[in-house]
């Protein structure tokens, strides 16, 4: 049962144009949302400044507005806390970082560029998975000061810990992934002073209020990761539901080197949003019925949680119904 104030938000990276696989994600979330009174939250994860794409922000917002699920609070509208623009917010993440350098779960690490390179080579000559060997956790504080005060250029990584307790998915069920045996500690803020995806994730997750991360399900094996930073923060995590991946309906990936599956090209050849947004609901589960020709009320009083299963959703757009 859904409890509590429910706040869920949509966080793309304004890495390319909004696409079906994304529409799907936000129409789940806005769903979600309305059937239980909450706010539906658009969030720009740009932290990625080298693959902005120009025009890609404003672009998703207008489509979501077209599409007819428009965001409550969003980096156009403002918000209470808004805008919510990652760029926009990085005191917030150092802030964060440092505090979690103060507590021990975190760390300077001066390893260039060249050293990660030559542990990537050894790794993929030996046939082993390249990760970091988490070097940098063993400098002394007076070795740690030295370099800071030569300016040594640096990134600030979180120090993974063995022993990742179990959460439930709302979707996949109990999940727990023993990060620390497989990947070595991850940076959580890069050398340009930008955060990376996890730690701006669950840092605006947090101060946003997200009460339900709903995604898909590829940053299932991600939210272990997450889970430990919220330990290590102190903070009550929100619960999580990991989405089926939108597939072709032959089973093969959705790409986004197939121009057709850009909201912009629907819109550009006339289609209906609602036609859109049913068709993309009625490939997958999460209803307690499923039938075509449902407009955005009706998809919401027919939304059960519950409904949803771990299979992927297979789309065929020849199908797309007519209202
Ligand atoms: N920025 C991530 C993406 O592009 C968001 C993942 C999440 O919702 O946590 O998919």
């Amino acid at each position: 049962q859904v409890q509590g104030e429910v706040r869920v938000r949509f966080a793309p990276s304004p890495t390319g144009f909004l696409h079906l696989g994304g529409l799907r994600t936000a129409l789940y979330n806005y769903i979600f949302a309305k059937k239980y009174g909450g706010s539906f939250i658009l969030r720009l994860e740009d932290t990625d400044q080298s693959r902005l794409v120009p025009g890609a922000a404003d672009s998703i917002e207008d489509m979501l507005e077209w599409a007819g699920i428009p965001p409550d609070e969003s980096p156009r509208r403002g918000g209470p806390v808004g805008p919510y623009l990652q760029s926009q917010r990085l005191d917030l993440y150092s802030e964060t970082a440092l505090q979690l350098v103060k507590s021990g779960h975190a760390y300077y690490c001066f390893c260039s560029p060249q050293r990660l390179e030559l542990l990537k080579k050894e790794a993929l000559r030996t046939g082993q998975t390249p990760r970091y060997d988490n070097r940098c956790r063993h400098l002394r504080a007076d070795q740690v000061h030295e370099k800071l005060a030569n300016e040594v250029p640096h990134v600030i990584r979180f120090r993974l810990e063995v022993g990742v307790e179990p959460f439930q998915d709302l979707i996949f069920g109990w999940n727990r992934h023993e990060v620390a045996e497989v990947e070595g500690d991850p940076v959580v803020i890069k050398a340009d002073g930008f955060p990376t995806y996890h730690l701006a994730n669950i840092v605006d997750d947090h101060y946003m209020k997200i009460s339900h991360v709903l995604r898909g399900s590829e940053w299932l094996i991600s939210t272990s990761k997450h889970l430990l930073m919220y330990r290590a923060l102190g903070w009550q995590p929100p619960t999580f539901g990991h989405l089926p991946l939108l597939m072709n309906k032959d089973g093969t990936k959705l790409s986004k080197r197939q121009g057709d599956i850009f909201i912009q090209s629907f819109q550009r050849d006339g289609v209906l949003p609602a036609a859109l947004l049913d068709i993309t609901t009625n490939c997958g589960s999460g209803f307690n019925t499923n039938r075509m020709g449902r407009r955005i009320d009706e998809l919401i009083s027919e939304f059960n949680p519950s409904k949803i299963t771990t299979h992927s959703a297979l789309l065929d757009l020849d199908k797309l119904p007519e209202f």
